[in-house]
């Protein structure tokens, strides 16, 4: 490719939270942006806040963890934007609990789609990367990976998916190829606001309280995460592969 030529990118769960503000940030970088979610009708928010600032974006609906369903949407992305080049697995769920009352439904959903889903996408769109000898991989692990009380199947997955990153490290390096993890911490989100409502404390509350327990006092923003996304999906990133970033206001224990 020309170094001229726009690099096309996708991320998955972009409708909101820091998949937004991660289409949002890479649009503002110069790139195209695929914004994937469940549901395409509710991508319309990111694709427009893309579009509105002169950026050029697409919204796709597909359930990460339907192998017809991704490879029908990289087709779609290939043809309407480009081959993309820069992969953002960021599409999550939580079904949180304590290991005795955890259903087998609840660990297969967590490890669908974070993990089948990080696969399945990676490996539609490797060829496209590996093809342009250039290719940007984040997949979104958590602070949860080191272990969290009520989630064996979150924390199963999200140390799962550094695994992954540093095998398609070594897999993927000759071909122009990096993979990275960045771990946030406490970001808020609806999927923080999820974990607030179900431990039956009003989420303000909960955020002054997780800020104490973080050295910066503070929680973090979708943006917090979007930033060291775009570092490692940047051109100049190219020597920094098979990492893991936490991105959590401090070092975790
Ligand atoms: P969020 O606000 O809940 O957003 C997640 C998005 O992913 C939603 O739009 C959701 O769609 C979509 N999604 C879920 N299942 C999908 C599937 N099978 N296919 C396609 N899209 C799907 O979550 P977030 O807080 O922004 O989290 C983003 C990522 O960061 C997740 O991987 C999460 O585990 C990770 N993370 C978050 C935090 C945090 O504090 N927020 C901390 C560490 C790691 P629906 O609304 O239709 O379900």
């Amino acid at each position: 490719m020309s170094t001229t030529e726009q690099r096309v990118a996708v991320v998955t769960g972009g409708a909101r939270g820091i998949g937004a503000a991660t289409a949002v940030r890479l649009a503002a970088e110069g790139r195209a942006v695929a914004v994937i979610d469940l549901d395409e009708a509710a991508c319309k928010d990111t694709v427009e806040r893309i579009t509105a600032a002169g950026g050029k974006a697409l919204a796709v609906g597909c359930d990460v963890s339907d192998e017809a369903q991704v490879e029908a949407a990289v087709a779609r992305i290939a043809e309407e934007l480009g081959a993309p080049t820069i992969l953002v697995n960021n599409a999550g769920v939580l079904r949180d609990n304590l290991l005795f009352k955890m259903s087998a439904g609840d660990w297969d959903t967590v490890m669908n789609v974070h993990l089948r889903g990080a696969f399945l996408m990676s490996r539609a769109v490797q060829k496209h990367m590996v093809d342009a000898n250039f290719g940007r991989i984040v997949n979104l692990s958590s602070s949860s990976a080191l272990g969290n009380r009520g989630q064996a199947n979150y924390a199963a997955a999200k140390a799962g998916l550094q695994g992954f990153t540093k095998t398609l490290a070594k897999e993927l390096g000759k071909f122009g190829v990096t993979a990275n993890s960045v771990a946030p911490g406490f970001i808020v989100t609806e999927m923080t606001k999820a974990t607030a409502d179900r431990v039956g404390m009003d989420f303000e509350e909960f955020q002054t309280a997780a800020a104490t327990q973080i050295p910066v006092q503070r929680v973090g923003r979708p943006e917090d995460i979007a930033n060291a996304i775009a570092f490692f999906t940047g051109d100049a990133a190219g020597f920094v592969s098979g990492q893991v970033m936490y991105v959590a206001g401090g070092p975790l224990n």
